[in-house]
């Protein structure tokens, strides 16, 4: 039987219906609404578009967007003053650093820099330590998106099979941190995995974030999972496909995220979401 296809296009939007009308609530009490800080380093053209997008949500949102374009020349010491400018201003509650920077910034000083209660991506090492040992904190956006979308389709991830096709600090490990924190029992692959398709087909949860065009075959997939494909690859013809074979995987599965219209819509979503948590923890609403 064909999957059911996850929606994350209508499952974003909804969970954005409820973040304008609480941020215009908050907003109200507050004086001022939620603020989301972006700072753009070089003229990388795939990060303008991400950043015009973050900035066209927070519009649409009720939340207010500032966006910093620093020249591709900028210095690390540049940066981190910004951050720490906006680290001091009240009226901000998230910032965020368009990955990925110039080859000569350092990256882990510049993510350091940035307040924990303003670090709407998760990735500061206090974030990244807390969701670890899950205390309640700014949830990196892609993984946190998975886990809304498993929730809103009524998965049940309790005592389930896990498998995640990937260990980056930004999809990979949170995402297995979050589903071992609901309970599954959770399997990390990465390049070195043996035998991947046996441990993938042990899966009823199976997340691919690899970044390799339909990797993830019927082969890897068993009966009935539920599959997540975060990839996103643009194929020499221009079209855009996900780590899983989509035709193939979908006959087998019982349910599976398209791409596009799966977990890309969800990511910037959650963004909206951390920048409302910091906007309450900020106003003590
Ligand atoms: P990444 O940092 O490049 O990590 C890729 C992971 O896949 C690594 O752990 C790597 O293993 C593993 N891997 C690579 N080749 C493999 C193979 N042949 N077999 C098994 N594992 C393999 O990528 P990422 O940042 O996590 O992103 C993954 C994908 O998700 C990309 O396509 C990216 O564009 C997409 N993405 C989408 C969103 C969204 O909002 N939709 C957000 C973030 C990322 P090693 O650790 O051993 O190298």
């Amino acid at each position: 039987m064909a999957a059911k296809i996850i929606d994350g296009k209508a499952i974003a939007s909804s969970i954005r219906e409820s973040l304008k009308k609480e941020a215009a609530e908050l907003s109200a009490r507050a004086g001022r609404p939620p603020c989301l800080s972006v700072i753009l380093v070089g003229d990388d053209p795939a990060s303008a578009i991400y950043v015009r997008m973050k900035g066209k949500a927070c519009a649409e949102t009720g939340f207010e967007s500032r966006t910093f374009t620093m020249p591709a020349e900028t210095t690390e010491d540049a940066l981190l003053e910004k951050i720490d400018e906006l680290n001091a201003d009240e009226s901000v509650d998230g910032i965020l650093v368009q990955l990925p920077l110039p080859d000569h910034i350092n990256e882990s000083a510049v993510l350091e820099r940035i307040r924990p209660d303003k670090d709407v991506d998760g990735f500061h090492p206090v974030n990244v330590g807390k969701l670890v040992i899950g205390e309640k904190t700014l949830i990196p956006c892609t993984p946190h998106g998975i886990i809304k979308m498993l929730e809103h389709e009524g998965v049940e991830v309790k005592g389930k099979r896990a498998v995640v096709i990937g260990r980056s600090n930004i999809v990979g490990k949170p995402v297995a941190t979050l589903l071992l924190h609901r309970h599954a029992t959770v399997t990390i692959c990465h390049s070195r995995t043996q035998d991947l398709p046996a441990v993938s087909r042990e899966a009823d949860i199976l997340i691919a974030a690899v970044g390799r065009p339909e990797m993830v075959t019927a082969e890897f997939v068993k009966e009935g999972a539920v599959v997540i494909d975060v990839g996103v690859n643009r194929l020499p013809d221009g079209k855009l496909v996900g780590d899983v074979k989509f035709d193939e995987v979908s006959r087998v599965a019982s349910k599976i995220t398209p791409v596009p219209g799966g977990v890309g819509p969800m990511t910037i979503t959650m963004l909206l979401y951390n920048t409302l948590q910091a906007f309450r923890d900020h106003v003590n609403a």
